[in-house]
């Protein structure tokens, strides 16, 4: 750690002190030996699980014949494949087509240059609660401030912010279902209050939170808020970085929703491992930039591909989907338990197995417990879970395990978090005196 302070800015923070040594499927060792089963999967990242094996073979096979030759250069069947495969797993039976990128946050600058070259307008809708990078763009785009944005400003303009369904804490203090899905509708407003929807390029939107804390809209929020854009001549982008590939039970969080958008942006566990990230769209609002207007020098690097054919063929072949859905039952069977004894969980929710816990001082007032979320992460990783917190508020525990974890992992890991629940409930008196209510 010391050297890690000397040699790299504090600016890169470390969720724990853990330095990996290796790691297969759903569990990492460090270099002491320690071993760990692992609930971040590099921030979800390892849906077909760390060093699958399709995935090695396919880099190794890769490596034999070639790195890097640039496909704006010489390209290569690799990438095209993955392309095609994309172009046909996202959803909507309309022409698409797909370019690749190293990030999710170049995906998305790269989206929103796409929806301006379409409609040859300026401004983007983004959310409140939303992340989608660390670059200008992403950065303008993604709400929490503190740590993301902080001293980065000027960012670029004509973006909008408007409130999420995040329900458990409705910016209009209203209540589902009786809300009628106010936020959604009240986007009709924001083009008479805030801004004009002809000026408008884009919406970008999370189908469940990520690094905001997996809330996880009611069923019609995407459809009305696809509507309005439709109407207006919007390019619709879903963000499914973090949610894509499996995460979800579903290929693809968007179909729980049953909605199509115009482009779809995916990274993270897309190249099983490798960065690999994909913009993929309507084929006529991706051809809207020129001839060159568009790549990279690493965008769709051949290795990257190969790893991305070879997880693309894991989920074909297997039944990672059905995977996802057992393990988040198992976890929410865990959680309704842990919520009658710790007062402090305040909120569980998700789809699949992205699952979450939100956690607060007190149900009624639902004041966030950064400091105890902080501790219980600290906790799992002293005892042998990697879990990474979430949160506008930091005060949510979030499931990115690898769909590859066997139920007996599966539970030494709960078996940790639920032994850490417990500790900071008794280290707290308030919460403990609560929970004995
Ligand atoms: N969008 C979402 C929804 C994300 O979760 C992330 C990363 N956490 C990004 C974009 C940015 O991806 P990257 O870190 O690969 O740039």
């Amino acid at each position: 750690m010391q050297r890690k302070q000397a040699a790299a800015p504090r600016g890169l923070s470390h969720a724990t002190p853990v330095y990996v040594a290796h790691a297969q499927d759903a569990w990492l060792e460090d270099v002491d030996g320690n071993r760990f089963v692992d609930f971040a999967g590099g921030i979800g990242c390892l849906n077909v699980g760390h060093r699958n094996p399709a995935v090695i073979s396919a880099i190794d096979a890769q490596a034999q014949n070639f790195l890097h030759t640039c496909v704006q250069v010489t390209p290569y069947e690799g990438y095209i494949r993955v392309a095609e495969r994309l172009n046909q797993i996202t959803p909507g039976k309309f022409a698409k087509k797909t370019l690749l990128l190293n990030t999710g946050a170049e995906a998305i600058e790269n989206a929103v240059k796409i929806a301006r070259a379409y409609t040859r307008r300026p401004g983007a809708i983004a959310f409140e609660d939303a992340f989608h990078g660390r670059t200008f763009m992403a950065m303008a785009l993604t709400s929490k401030t503190h740590p993301y944005k902080d001293g980065f400003a000027p960012f670029p303009s004509d973006v909008y912010r408007v409130p999420y369904a995040y329900c458990y804490r409705c910016s209009y203090s209203m209540q589902y279902p009786s809300c009628d899905l106010y936020c959604a509708h009240h986007l009709e407003d924001t083009f008479r209050r805030v801004t004009a929807a002809e000026d408008i390029a884009a919406l970008i939107v999370e189908p469940v939170l990520g690094e905001g804390g997996f809330a996880t809209p009611p069923p019609e929020f995407f459809g009305i808020l696809m509507d309005i854009c439709r109407k207006h001549g919007i390019v619709f982008i879903a963000d499914e970085v973090q949610s894509g590939f499996g995460r979800t039970g579903k290929m693809f969080a968007c179909e729980h929703y049953g909605i199509e958008p115009d482009i779809f942006v995916t990274a993270k566990s897309l190249g099983g491992g490798l960065p690999l990230a994909a913009v993929t769209g309507r084929a006529e609002i991706m051809d809207a930039p020129g001839e060159g207007g568009l790549g990279g020098t690493f965008a769709g690097n051949p290795m990257a591909c190969a790893a991305a054919n070879a997880v693309l063929d894991t989920f074909e072949q297997g039944d990672l989907l059905h995977r996802a859905n057992s393990i988040g039952e198992r976890f929410e069977k865990r959680a309704r338990k842990w919520a009658d004894r710790f007062e402090i969980i305040g909120d569980i929710r998700g789809l699949g197995a992205m699952r979450a816990l939100e956690l607060v001082r007190s149900s009624d007032t639902r004041e966030p417990a950064p400091d105890e979320t902080r501790e219980i992460a600290q906790y799992c990783y002293e005892h042998g879970l990697i879990t990474i917190t979430a949160g506008t508020y930091g005060n949510v525990i979030r499931l990115l395990v690898p769909l590859v974890i066997s139920d007996e992992q599966l539970d030494e890991g709960l078996d940790v978090l639920e032994a850490a629940l417990a500790s900071v409930c008794e280290r707290r008196p308030a919460v403990a005196e609560a929970t004995m209510e």
